[in-house]
């Protein structure tokens, strides 16, 4: 196996840094108007402050950022029991036992695990896969010996995640890829349940360092394969322990971001062990894609607006998978919905779903919302947006936050004007307003949650990944970047018919679900 030196940070390209600004941004417009703090974008890594030190009052920091690049689908609930503001003592100064007598964890605070184990049950609810996966392995344990060194968002439903994979065999040490999405009162339970977690919400960007460090420097524990989400753990595993890759079995990501890196890893011969690509797997995109923006679509707009949808005219701007999600649930509230498209198969695809396709210019001057979800840049122009009929809401469900021209809207002639939390009109000289949500970013990202039951498909993609890598014999995978195997099964008599493997997969890897 060979092993890295301690190296910079893996190849990240312009290309990339953009894509993460923009994940950046995206991710953390709806917490930036909750804790009022201006927005920042970290350096990653190599000027890092040093982690161990402990900060002092004024030293932390309430940045409006993410360190995380974690996928644009992996975001959850926004819920949280308390925020970071009733307690102003640093988690990392106080002294801090569980029932059992345990300190082997750094949380906001212990006493809220109760409350924090009513969330992890109520999530349970929803996440029939993973539960269903926790018992019908935990009896075999096919996890036994694992040492999982995790960071992810903590939330109730990583929560699950976390309790399945203990229940299967594993040790876990787990700290948060985000510096707010954590719920204090999940990460409390996990802390009481014997979970070494390392997270609270609002932790500076020394103490984001030091939960990671904390996770994987541990005298007498080492870890043996890594989860992460955004691809930050396993950075700082490669440069400052990458020794403890000689132990690791494998690595599953999440995101975007973390999976292009490991792609970057690999083409320059450095990735050291093999990696299990969680992002691209069909569960996850197709939940992600279709069915999550198929629920949130409305659950962004109904919360920022009160807009009654029935009878409203709505153009949707591209008819991939987003604009699928986000046409079938415009129409079975009755809108009445236009569609614009380049791609002549997916236009089709609108014309057969009964839609009328459009160019943008013929229905602009008409209609109620404006939605975006082509992943392509102005898409909606300051022309287009000059034209746009007063009260006219506009948005985007596109990855990327300049879809809508929205820098073409900061200029003097036009007042901005902010009438609730996400939410700007934009005014021009003769009165005439635009409701523009988020900004132009992710709208079911910045002001809706997105449904446990699509987090519970990635978390089960994510624990079959560490059950495959973790239980594979020598050899089955290299130093690379794989897709989780299509595992299935047939009776002899369909396989044979269907001239196919009764294990499966069943469909070329080209086809699209
Ligand atoms: P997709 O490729 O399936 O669909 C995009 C469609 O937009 C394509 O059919 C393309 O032809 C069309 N298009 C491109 N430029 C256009 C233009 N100028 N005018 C009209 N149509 C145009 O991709 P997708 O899976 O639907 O994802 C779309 C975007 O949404 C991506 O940026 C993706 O990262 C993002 N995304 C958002 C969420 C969310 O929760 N909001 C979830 C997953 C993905």
């Amino acid at each position: 196996m060979s092993m890295p030196d301690a190296m910079p940070l893996p190849g990240v390209g312009e290309e990339l840094k953009q894509a993460k600004e923009i994940e950046d941004a995206e991710k953390y417009s709806f917490m930036a108007t909750v804790t009022k703090a201006p927005k920042k974008q970290i350096q990653f890594a190599d000027d890092m402050q040093e982690f161990t030190k402990f900060p002092t009052k004024t030293g932390r920091r309430s940045l409006s950022r993410s360190i995380s690049q974690s996928s644009t689908d992996s975001y959850s609930s926004a819920a949280s029991y308390t925020d970071s503001s009733d307690d102003e003592v640093s988690p990392r100064e106080k002294q801090q036992t569980n029932s059992k007598g345990s300190s082997n964890f750094c949380v906001k605070n212990i006493k809220q695990a109760e409350f924090g184990r009513r969330e992890i049950e109520i999530a349970e609810q929803d996440m029939s896969a993973l539960i269903s996966l926790r018992k019908r392995a935990q009896g075999e344990k096919p996890l036994a010996g694992a040492k999982i060194v995790g960071c992810t968002h903590i939330t109730a439903q990583t929560a699950v995640l976390i309790e399945t994979l203990c229940a299967l065999g594993a040790q876990c040490r787990w700290s948060a890829c985000n510096i707010y999405s954590t719920q204090n009162e999940v990460a409390a339970a996990l802390a009481e349940a014997g979970v070494a977690v390392f997270a609270w919400k609002g932790e500076s960007e020394d103490d984001f360092w030091w939960c990671i460090d904390r996770c994987v420097n541990m005298d007498g524990w080492q870890a043996n394969m890594i989860l992460d989400d955004g691809g930050d753990l396993t950075h700082w595993v490669y440069k400052k322990y990458p020794n403890v890759f000689k132990k690791i079995r494998g690595i599953v990501e999440e995101s975007v971001t973390g999976v292009h890196r490991l792609y970057q890893l690999s083409k320059a011969g450095k990735l050291c062990v093999p990696a299990m690509n969680v992002n691209d797997s069909v569960t996850k995109q197709k939940f992600d894609n279709l069915y999550c923006c198929r629920e949130s679509i409305l659950d962004g707009l109904k919360r920022t607006t009160d807009v009654m949808f029935g009878g409203k005219q709505v153009v949707v701007c591209g008819y991939g998978e987003v604009g699928k999600g986000c046409c079938a649930a415009l129409k079975a509230l009755g809108a009445i919905v236009y569609i614009t498209e380049i791609d002549p198969i997916c236009a089709l695809q609108a014309c057969m779903d009964g839609f009328r396709v459009v160019k943008l210019n013929e229905v602009i001057r008409q209609v109620d919302v404006v939605i975006t979800c082509t992943g392509n840049k102005n898409v909606v122009t300051r022309e287009h947006l000059d034209r746009m009929k007063n009260s006219c809401i506009v948005c985007n469900m596109g990855h990327s936050n300049t879809e809508i021209d929205v820098t073409s809207l900061r200029t003097p002639e036009l007042t901005w004007e902010r009438v609730r939390s996400q939410v700007d009109h934009v005014i021009w000289p003769d009165g005439k307003r635009v409701v523009l949500l988020a900004e132009g970013r992710l709208l079911n990202l910045s002001c809706s949650t997105v449904p446990t039951f699509v987090l519970s498909i990635t978390a089960t993609t994510q624990a079959l990944a560490l059950i495959e890598l973790y239980n594979a014999p020598e050899g089955r995978y290299k130093q690379d970047v794989y897709l989780l195997p299509k595992k299935m099964e047939l009776t002899d008599d369909q396989a044979k018919y269907l001239g196919l493997n009764k294990n499966g997969p069943f469909k070329p890897n080209y086809y699209r679900y």
